[in-house]
């Protein structure tokens, strides 16, 4: 039987689990009847343990999040604990301290361009929320009244109101609704849906018109902010094409609209690069960014700002009017940047570069599969998207979601040792998002089962 530091035994955590725990995004039903909380009690590498002492690997780094594994808790603990004998917490409202100070200096030198104003954050809600916020407080500043904010149809940006209200997924709006007003969706860069033979430019300029449409039809001069993840990740690792975000960029000046690149998943190291605003030469004005900044060991996050986003607040009565009382907090500063130690010590970003091509390959084995009509992504970030007809391209009816996808495929993946998600909240899809310490064995294993997992799922249509 494994221990676990609770002292609690196997049993008795189900119960308690059963009892008290409210897991998130998770359909409690099953847990109140017959099912078992799946309860995980270590990890190490790519791989995590559960309290039968059953070992799964992570396809998907906690939640595209721990870019170094699971390995690092002595060191990173000592970190932790240095800080807390030394100053366990103290605020940046109104006041710093080393650990927040080097952590925003160390963040700003990792930053491309001039992104060099650390607002810090507990984690990637808070930052969307927080981007939002500085976005209209700018304008404001500078004497326009602009409050609306357009983002991308299927996109994930958070469950706090606002960043919720940016969201462009309407099964996790709905519940919640009326939301925070003047949110506009625009049309994603989901390539494998358009009409064949179209060339990369038709399809860039189809994306820039709808965009450029949706904030004329909001009012242009009430627009504060476009926010966009490089690489979207709901709906399946949407790249962007070529000369996207130059035409993005470009819209947004003409109309002097912030651009905010929201790298909570693609930041720190996911695509290959410290940041996918550097990959795709983004230059946003805003760009938020949480889980990989401490690669999920600690609940931080950012806002990092242009230096011309602060020059409307460096008046002697100004202030950004936003704070939170754990931004910053010491303990988390220090385990984020030994995170980001480790993260160069461990050449990480290189590797995920070295090995983006090996990743793609090991998974186009699975093109094969007559589920599987598309594979997409770039760096450690990849999703398949699957199909009941390869020729047409035709997806899954939402019974057919709930009875292979979220009744089959998931709980088998899980049954085999694989955590990774079979994913429906666009067209179904299901991700590869290792921890960025994964190789070529990680990416064997995990195409393996999937292509089990698929073809028996197959037999099942
Ligand atoms: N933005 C993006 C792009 C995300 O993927 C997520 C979470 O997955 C968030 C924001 C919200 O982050 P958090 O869950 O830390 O609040």
């Amino acid at each position: 039987m494994t221990t676990v530091s609770s002292g609690l035994s196997p049993s008795e955590l189900q119960k308690a689990a059963r009892d008290h725990l409210w897991l998130h995004f998770t359909r409690m039903g099953p847990y109140a009847e017959t099912e078992e909380v799946p309860v995980i009690v270590r990890g190490d590498g790519c791989y995590l343990e559960d309290v039968n002492g059953k070992r799964y690997l992570d396809a998907l780094a906690g939640l595209f999040a721990v870019q170094i594994g699971y390995s690092y808790g002595e060191e990173i603990g000592e970190a932790a604990a240095a800080q807390m004998r030394e100053l366990p917490f103290y605020t940046n409202w109104s006041y710093a301290h080393p650990r927040a100070i080097e952590l925003a200096a160390e963040v700003a030198s990792l930053m491309p361009g001039d992104l060099n104003r650390v607002f810090f954050v507990s984690g990637g809600s808070e930052a969307v929320e927080s981007a939002w916020k500085l976005a209209r407080q700018f304008h404001r500043a500078r004497g326009e009244r602009r409050w609306k904010a357009i983002a991308r149809q299927v996109a994930y940006h958070g469950t706090t109101m606002g960043a919720l209200s940016i969201n462009g997924i309407p099964a996790l709006r709905n519940p919640f609704e009326p939301l925070v007003p003047g949110v506009s969706h625009v049309r994603n860069t989901n390539r494998y849906h358009r009409p064949e033979g179209e060339t990369d430019e038709e399809f860039t300029q189809f994306l820039l018109d709808d965009l450029e449409s949706a904030i004329k039809g909001a009012g242009a001069d009430t627009v504060a902010m476009v926010i966009m993840e490089p690489v979207q990740s709901a709906g399946g690792c949407f790249t962007p094409p070529p000369g996207y975000f130059k035409g993005v960029r470009e819209i947004c000046d003409r109309y002097q609209i912030l651009l905010c690149a929201d790298e909570v998943i693609n930041g720190f190291g996911r695509l290959g690069a410290w940041f996918g605003s550097e990959l795709y030469d983004i230059r946003p004005d805003l760009l938020t960014c949480a889980k990989g900044l401490s690669s999920a060991y600690a609940s931080i996050g950012a806002v990092v700002a242009a230096d011309h986003i602060i020059e409307p607040f460096l008046g002697e009565k100004d202030m950004y009017a936003h704070g939170i009382t754990f931004g910053g907090h010491p303990v988390q500063s220090a385990i984020a940047l030994k995170n980001i130690e480790i993260m160069k010590r461990e050449r990480i970003v290189e590797r995920v570069r070295d090995n983006e091509a090996a990743f793609h390959s090991t998974l186009a084995q699975l093109l094969d599969l007559p589920i599987v009509g598309d594979l997409r992504g770039a760096g450690y970030f990849w999703a398949i998207e699957l199909v009941k007809d390869k020729e047409t391209k035709t997806g899954f009816s939402d019974e057919e979601s709930e009875t292979l996808l979220r009744g089959f495929v998931s709980p088998e993946l899980f049954d085999r040792g694989l955590i990774c998600r079979a994913d429906d909240r666009g067209d179904a899809v299901v991700q590869f998002s290792p921890p960025l310490i994964a190789g070529q064995a990680e990416f064997d294993e995990m195409t393996g089962i999937v292509g089990d997992v698929l073809a028996e799922a197959w037999k099942r249509i």
